[in-house]
C-alpha cells in the first residue's frame, strides 16, 4: 500500500517511518510513504506557499496553485484514489475507517498549516476530510502520521500476529483487557491469580470480562454496538445490578 503526503515540512515524516514497526513494514514492501514538499511546486522566485486571507483577520491561508500543481503532477487530474485533508473539521478519525482506508492500495494525504488550506482545495480536489479529535495542533503532518500507522496495522502482514489489530480496543468494538508481565508480585502487587493457572479457558474469560467491565465504566457509548454474546449480556448486567446497589470500588480505580 502506498502513501503519498504532501506537505511543507516533510522531514516530520522521516524518523517515525525510521523506526519499529512502520519501518519493518516499509521494508517487506507492504507499505510505501512518498512524502512530496508542496513547496516544490510553488514556481515564483520566493516558493511562496501561504497568503494572507481575504475578508482580513489574523494568520495565513496556504494558496491553492502550489497545492493543485502538487497534487496533479503526482497523482494525475482526476486521481482515482482518495485524497484526504487532515482537518479538525473532518470525520473524527477510527478503528472501522482505518480498516477501510487499508482496502487501497494508494492514499494521498494533504496536510494542512496555518489557518489552513484555500476552500477551493477542498472544493475541487479532496475526496474526504479527516480529524483526530475535538482539537487543534498546528499542522497536518502528526494526524497524518497517526492514520498512516492506524491504517498500517490493518495492512496483512505489517503485525506479527495477524489477528493484532483486532485485538486491540476497539478492534472488537470493546475496550481491550488490562495486561502484565514479569516479575509476578512487584512491590506486593500481585499479578491476578488466573493469569498464573496456565487454564486458557478460564483466562480468556477473564479477560472479556475485563474488556466488558472497562468499556461498561470508561467508554458505555461503546456497548451500543459491540457484538455482544449472552455471556456478555449477562455479566453486563449482573455489573449493572452490583453498581445500582452500591457495590463497586472499580470506579475509583479508572479515577472517577
Ligand atoms: N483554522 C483551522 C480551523 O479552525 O479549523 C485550524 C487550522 S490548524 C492550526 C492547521 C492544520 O493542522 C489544519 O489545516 C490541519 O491540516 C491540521 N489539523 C489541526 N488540527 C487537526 C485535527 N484535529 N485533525 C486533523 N488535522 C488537524
Amino acid at each position: 500500500m502506498k502513501f503519498d503526503i504532501f506537505s511543507l515540512f516533510p522531514s516530520i515524516f522521516q524518523s517515525y517511518s525510521e523506526i519499529s514497526i512502520l519501518q519493518k513494514a516499509i521494508e517487506k514492501n507492504l507499505l510505501q510513504i512518498s512524502v512530496h514538499n508542496i513547496r516544490d511546486w510553488a514556481f515564483d522566485k520566493h516558493h511562496v506557499t501561504d497568503d494572507t486571507p481575504y475578508g482580513g483577520g489574523g494568520g495565513m491561508v496556504m494558496k491553492a496553485e502550489p497545492i493543485f500543481t502538487a497534487i496533479e503532477d503526482v497523482l494525475g487530474k482526476s486521481p482515482k484514489l482518495p485524497v484526504i485533508l487532515m482537518s479538525p473539521q473532518g470525520q473524527p478519525f477510527n478503528t472501522q475507517m482505518a480498516m477501510e482506508l487499508a482496502q487501497h492500495p494508494r492514499i494521498a494525504i494533504l496536510c494542512g498549516r496555518y489557518e489552513g488550506v484555500d476552500e477551493r482545495v477542498l472544493d475541487h480536489l479532496i475526496s474526504e476530510q479527516i480529524s483526530i479529535g475535538d482539537f487543534v495542533v498546528t499542522g497536518g503532518e502528526l494526524p497524518a502520521l497517526m492514520v498512516i500507522d492506524a491504517v498500517a496495522r490493518f495492512i496483512p502482514g505489517v503485525l506479527g500476529d495477524p489477528d493484532g489489530a483486532l485485538d486491540d480496543s476497539f478492534g472488537n468494538g470493546l475496550l481491550e483487557y488490562p495486561h502484565y508481565t514479569k516479575p509476578d508480585n512487584f512491590r506486593g502487587w500481585q499479578v491476578p491469580e488466573v493469569l498464573l493457572s496456565g487454564h486458557h479457558a478460564n483466562i480468556d474469560i477473564w479477560r472479556r470480562e475485563q474488556s466488558l467491565m472497562r468499556t461498561y465504566f470508561i467508554r458505555p457509548d461503546l456497548l451500543a454496538k459491540a457484538n455482544l454474546n449472552k455471556a456478555d449480556i449477562a455479566f453486563l448486567t449482573s455489573l449493572e445490578e452490583k453498581e445500582k446497589l452500591g457495590h463497586f470500588q472499580i470506579k475509583k480505580w479508572f479515577g472517577f
